[in-house]
């Protein structure tokens, strides 16, 4: 059985002291024991801190993004080994405000996958259709591509997890139905098994990300091949983030 995961995407969003709050408030309500795995993913400058803030909490965190070098001259960038310094032990990669708002390339992506993998980084690599083409019956197409730019057959798949997120599903109040959400989870698994890592393909935990809120959490989240979420907007308020686990322990059980 794959253990469900649910991570929190806090974007650009929180102030130093309204993260400690958020997660004084989380702390509280977590279950203990916590039956799945819980991430929360700052900004940059919060990883520090969240390190003391997660600490004897069964509380994992991560960055939103990495480059693809160990160091060197790349202003505003953040390698790897520095996200591991942090304590962080996740980083989402090919998230889809960074390929359609920041406007990284597929090749981009597929360094920063490889390089955060080989540093020990466990990685949450993001795809999803845009709306024209989930209409112009291209779901499959530009998922699999996706897919092909950010993997390779020689990659770690333990400490991989791959977020299916429509990208007009996300921070648009329209979520994905658990019909569309299973149909391209099992697309991504099936794919997974004929191309890179058939061992893997059944193993690996794939969330459903765009709009996810305590309403919709437990129903997409009981589809077969959902194991979990990745959460913008909701994760922002701890009661709907703790909601949302609390459907997730409920959708595994
Ligand atoms: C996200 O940013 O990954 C996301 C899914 O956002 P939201 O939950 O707000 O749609």
């Amino acid at each position: 059985m794959r253990k469900a995961f649910v991570a929190g995407n806090w974007k650009m969003n929180l102030t130093l002291a309204q993260c400690r709050e958020l997660m004084a408030e989380l702390r509280k309500g977590l279950p203990d024991p916590l039956p799945i795995d819980v991430a929360v993913c700052p900004p940059f400058p919060l990883l520090f801190p969240l390190a003391r803030e997660v600490d004897r909490t069964p509380i994992k965190f991560g960055a939103q993004n990495v480059y693809p070098e160990p160091k060197g001259a790349f202003t505003g960038e953040v390698s790897p080994g520095q996200i591991r310094d942090t304590g962080a032990t996740y980083v989402i990669i090919g998230h889809s405000e960074r390929r359609h708002v920041i406007g990284e390339a597929g090749e981009l992506i597929g360094r920063k996958v490889k390089a955060a993998l080989e540093a020990g980084l466990e990685v949450i690599y993001c795809v999803g259709e845009k709306l024209e083409e989930r209409q112009a019956g291209r779901t499959e197409a530009v998922v699999g591509e996706q897919l092909a730019h950010g993997l390779a057959q020689d990659l770690d798949f333990s400490r991989l997890t791959i977020a299916y997120e429509p990208v007009w599903a996300i921070g648009t109040g329209q979520t994905a139905s658990p019909e569309q959400a299973q149909e391209a989870h099992a697309f991504i698994r099936q794919e997974l098994a004929g191309g890179y890592n058939a061992e893997w393909s059944d193993r690996i935990r794939i969330q459903y990300g765009g709009s996810v809120t305590p309403k919709n959490a437990e129903v997409l989240m009981s589809c077969p091949d959902v194991d979990g979420a990745l959460v913008g907007g909701a994760s922002l308020q701890a009661g709907d983030f703790l909601a949302i686990i609390q459907a997730a322990i409920r959708a595994q059980s």
